[in-house]
């Protein structure tokens, strides 16, 4: 684990997050899924609107194209339009998957009422969220949807003041900046 001499805290992680097409399309449910992330203490690093084409979701998915469900998703994702964030917070890819909950609706509305995709999901493919499930997942999937950034660079850079909390929410970009 790393430790930082000051204040002994946990260097900030990050991860990608995106608001799936079917959530997209509800305005309601799109602000409330952008509100839970500020209200769940995560820093929105970067944000950005966009529509795949389906060889980008064929692309994205490649490690599920032999599972039943594929062409469905494919399909469902290169629907319209999506969200994507880069999210930073102690932990954030397991609290970013504990706040989406179990992949499967139905399941996740037994199991998990609260979260997410059981407040929000459609079926098992319209589940509203989508996040990274690793440190190397994140890594490239942050570099998927957003080319220029440079994860090592913000870390140096920006993940100081970030975990300090010399951040302000800029209300017009709906990201974080340093104050
Ligand atoms: N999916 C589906 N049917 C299933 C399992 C998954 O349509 O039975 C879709 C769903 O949209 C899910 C995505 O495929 O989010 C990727 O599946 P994965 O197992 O990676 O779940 P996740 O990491 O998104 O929870
Ligand atoms: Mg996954």
């Amino acid at each position: 684990m790393l430790l930082t001499t000051r204040g002994l805290s946990k260097v900030l992680q990050l991860t990608l997050a995106v608001i799936k097409p079917d959530a997209v399309a509800n305005p309601v449910i799109l602000e409330a899924l952008h509100q839970s992330i500020l209200d769940n203490k995560f820093a929105i690093v970067r944000r950005k609107d966009l529509v795949w084409k389906r060889q980008d979701s064929q692309k994205f998915y490649a490690e599920h194209s032999e599972r039943f469900f594929y062409q469905r998703l494919v399909e469902f994702m290169s629907s319209g339009p999506m969200r994507a964030y880069i999210l930073a917070r102690e932990d954030a890819i397991r609290h970013w998957r504990g706040l989406m909950g179990p992949t499967k609706v139905f399941q996740a509305r037994y199991s998990s009422p609260d979260c997410l995709r059981a407040r929000f999901g459609l079926t098992d493919t319209r589940n509203t969220t989508h996040g990274s499930d690793s440190v190397e997942s994140a890594q490239r999937e942050m570099v998927f949807f957003f080319p220029d950034f440079k994860a090592e660079d913000w870390l140096e850079t920006e993940e100081p003041a970030f975990r300090s909390g010399r951040i302000r929410y800029d209300s017009q970009k709906h990201v974080h900046v340093q104050t």
